[in-house]
């Protein structure tokens, strides 16, 4: 802790006094909000509130054990057969959260005679999931298509089973990995794909489907996992792929054998979600149009929001590149206090020297509000000499 602060990294939590919003209030502050991944303003849409209060009602607010003893409801089946036919996939399992979903799916098809070959800035849960299942793991240079067949021909001759896996959207640059191209490698290398959808869960693809649906690549991808948490606004993850794998899953991954289920109001709220994904897209395309003037206007001020050190952002996800640790803090404290939440984020999340403000656009921002958080964001730039 004590090294944390001599960094100038330490920090504390910020606490929402309302509800996530485009304005809200964190400590008692009234800000304009570009830190969370709320992006289809679907953490408060009245449809799901209604949905989560129905279930709430019906079924009461827990499930009462894990799936596969006794706390798997009818409701929770319902999700998943939803999911699937949304994603035109045969089977979908859901998850208590997309951490879970990936640490639990990558443990539980992978064993110590196999490899994982691995972006080296995918999210942390797949790291975690890959370490738990003792694979071999090999990384590749970031969005490297070249670079992972150059892993996969030296594995040719080993007889364990080679997992490419790849986010569909990275969290902390916001560019869109190789889908099409990886799976492709994949179907000549024999190895199984898999993709973490989190930032394209909702955001990316035909009505949100995700990244794989945006490439096309949907009979490629072995598994794709997505997020319940983000766009879709309430909290879960989920695992798609063949019958068999889904039911591998139910049998094989700790989290879903171990852990409790959602309650009711979480699978039903997500049911809503995915109705409104279909009957609103205009949402997605709001979010689409805001990120677009977003980007347009931070880089005509002369920010560095990637593609100079750090890979170029393609979506809602834009990063204001800094570099070094304490300066981001202090820029992101002094914006909260001009008015502004968009959090710092340096070492370990990002690389060392990478630092820097994350902001993440929703559908829901209004153009005014969006100018005056330029507005913040170039003064207080200024101010303090960074730009
Ligand atoms: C947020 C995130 C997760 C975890 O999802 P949760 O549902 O919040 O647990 C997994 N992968 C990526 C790339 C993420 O950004």
């Amino acid at each position: 802790m004590n090294d944390l602060k001599t960094r100038g990294t330490y920090f504390k939590l910020r606490v929402l006094d309302d509800e996530q919003a485009p304005v809200c209030h964190y400590d008692g502050r009234e800000v304009i909000n570009l830190a969370s991944n709320n992006y289809l303003g679907l953490c408060n849409h009245p449809k799901l509130r209604e949905a989560a209060l129905a279930a709430t009602v019906k079924y009461g607010v827990g499930s009462g054990a894990v799936r596969t003893i006794a706390g798997t409801m009818r409701i929770h089946m319902e999700l998943e057969e939803k999911i699937a036919a949304f994603k035109g996939v045969e089977a979908c399992v859901v998850f208590q959260s997309g951490f879970a979903a990936n640490a639990g799916t990558v443990s539980s098809i992978l064993g110590k005679e196999d490899f994982i070959l691995s972006d080296e800035l995918n999210h942390a849960s797949i790291i975690d999931g890959a370490r738990l299942s003792r694979a071999k793991i090999k990384v590749f240079r970031h969005k490297d298509v070249g670079h992972a067949e150059e892993l996969l021909k030296e594995l040719a001759d080993e007889p364990g089973r080679k997992l490419v896996i790849t986010d569909g959207v990275f969290s902390m640059d916001g560019d869109i990995g190789p889908v099409g191209e990886l799976s492709d490698l994949c179907e000549r290398y024999g190895a199984i794909m898999m993709v973490d959808d989190a930032h394209a869960s909702g955001v990316l693809g035909r009505n949100g489907r995700g990244s794989v649906d945006h490439f096309g690549a949907t009979a490629k991808v072995d598994v794709q996992v997505g997020t319940l948490s983000k766009a879709i606004g309430a909290l879960g993850g989920y695992v798609c792929g063949t019958k068999d794998l889904i039911e591998f899953l139910y049998h094989r991954a700790r989290p879903f054998l171990f852990s409790t289920s959602h309650p009711p109001s979480v699978a039903a709220t997500c049911i809503a979600a995915f109705d409104l994904l279909e009957a609103e897209p205009e949402r997605i395309e709001r979010l689409w149009a805001n990120t677009a003037y977003f980007k347009e206007q931070l880089a005509s001020v002369g920010f560095d929001v990637g593609g100079v050190s750090t890979p170029k952002s393609e979506t809602p996800i834009t990063p204001i590149i800094l570099g070094d640790g304490r300066k981001t803090m202090e820029f992101s404290k002094a914006l909260f206090e001009a008015g502004v939440m968009a959090t710092g984020i340096a070492f370990p999340t990002v690389p060392e020297g990478k630092a820097r403000i994350r902001t993440i656009m929703t559908s829901e921002h209004t153009r005014p509000q969006i100018d005056r958080a330029l507005e913040v964001i170039a003064g207080t730039a200024k101010g303090i000499g960074i730009l």
